[in-house]
């Protein structure tokens, strides 16, 4: 529970006992629904099968269904913006976006770069009653490579845009019409389904605006509603999906965001390890000092990650050897999933009951937390599988 939580910024899992068990029941049955909905599209199938047959990462039909889904929702919140941009300064930005990784110079300038596309190039929009074909998906993969917040999606639906180039214009047009209309269906239903938890991202966006502009973070701070949910129901399917891997994993870690820690940076006394941090308990309320101590009785090291886009390090390491639960806020959660599989891990997720961080959601912080619980459940599975 978080106890002295009082502010929702966007989203918040609590119910009214501080628990998250209502919200754990709920997306478990919304999933279930949408997963049966967008297995009845030919296309799902048909796309798993083309990366099996290509020894491509990710086959699974869910998670195939869940990147259906996902070009629908993109190109009903992005679509008319992606149509009215330049292909060609998307592309000149993707790639400068790759030189963020060279130093904490270059890291800064990338990141102004990305303020001011995030709010003078990126923000232009056209008529948004622009029919989806498949010049205007790659259009649209183009804006989502130029924003610099889908880096993983993207890959994935790169690999969408390669399948249906080999298929006949008319069955990729209805292929792309079809998701859209998914998308719709989506939207109407997972605002009845997954509303109650997501009732403050419009008015933190309206707030916001200001603040926002010029920042390299417009972008990620703005995601639609739409974008909340479908991220809800995505870590429900990879949860799920990526579930036996884990179990199956020799070895298991905890990666937790540095919000969830009860003292500014400089008070803190964990120490850096490879990209993370390790506690070192100074506080006996700090939630990751009380998480760091309940992995350990499950022989778990937990390691406190200060930005998601560094968890992971640069070096892929041996597929299948070490499951992991990353703790993180829901727009992170598809996004943190393919990450990890790419670096070889096998991952479960357990999310924040609420955004709060410096970096992105409130000028001082919100203390943040997960539900110990189920992070422990997960833990004692793994150890006895
Ligand atoms: S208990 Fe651990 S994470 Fe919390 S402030 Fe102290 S060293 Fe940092």
């Amino acid at each position: 529970m978080c106890g002295s939580f009082t502010e929702t910024l966007t989203y918040s899992l609590s119910d009214s006992s501080g628990g998250t068990d209502h919200y754990y029941a709920d997306v478990a049955a919304f999933t279930d629904e949408v997963l049966a909905k967008l297995h009845t599209e030919q296309a799902v199938g048909k796309f798993s099968r083309y990366l099996a047959l290509r020894k491509l990462e990710l086959f699974a039909p869910d998670v195939c269904a869940l990147e259906y889904l996902m070009i629908g929702v993109l190109w009903k919140v992005y679509g008319d913006r992606a149509v009215a941009g330049s292909v060609f300064t998307g592309r000149l930005l993707s790639s400068l976006y790759g030189q963020k990784g060279r130093s904490a110079g270059a890291r800064r300038a990338v990141d102004r770069l990305k303020g001011i596309a995030g709010t003078a190039i990126l923000a232009r929009h056209r008529r948004s009653e622009v029919r989806i074909r498949l010049q205007e998906f790659a259009r649209l993969v183009g804006w989502l490579q130029a924003s610099g917040e889908f880096e993983q999606e993207c890959k994935r639906l790169a690999l969408w845009l390669d399948f249906m180039k080999g298929l006949p214009d008319e069955e990729s047009d209805s292929i792309l019409v079809k998701a859209v209309k998914k998308a719709v269906w989506f939207e109407h239903e997972s605002a009845g389904r997954l509303g109650s938890y997501t009732t403050s991202v419009d008015s933190y966006i309206e707030r916001n605006q200001q603040r926002l502009k010029w920042q390299e973070n417009r972008i990620f701070c703005s995601r639609a509603r739409v974008e909340y949910h479908l991220n809800m129901v995505g870590a429900e399917i990879m949860n799920r999906v990526f579930h036996e891997g884990f179990l199956a994993a020799t070895e298991k870690m905890v990666f937790l965001p540095v919000c969830m820690r009860n003292k500014a940076a400089e008070a803190c006394r964990a120490v850096q390890e490879g990209t993370g941090y390790v506690c070192k308990g100074c506080s006996v309320n700090c939630r990751v000092n009380a998480a760091t101590k309940m992995a350990a009785a499950y022989g778990c090291k937990v390691l406190m990650i200060p930005h998601a886009s560094t968890a992971f390090g640069r070096e892929r390491i041996q597929r299948g050897e070490v499951g992991i639960v990353g703790v993180a806020c829901v727009l992170n959660l598809i996004s943190g999933g393919y990450k990890a599989k790419e670096m070889g891990y096998e991952p479960q997720c357990v999310l924040l009951h609420h955004t709060g961080c410096v970096q992105h959601w409130h000028p001082e912080g919100i203390e943040t937390c997960i539900d110990l619980e189920r992070l422990e459940r997960i833990l004692q599975e793994g150890q006895t599988s």
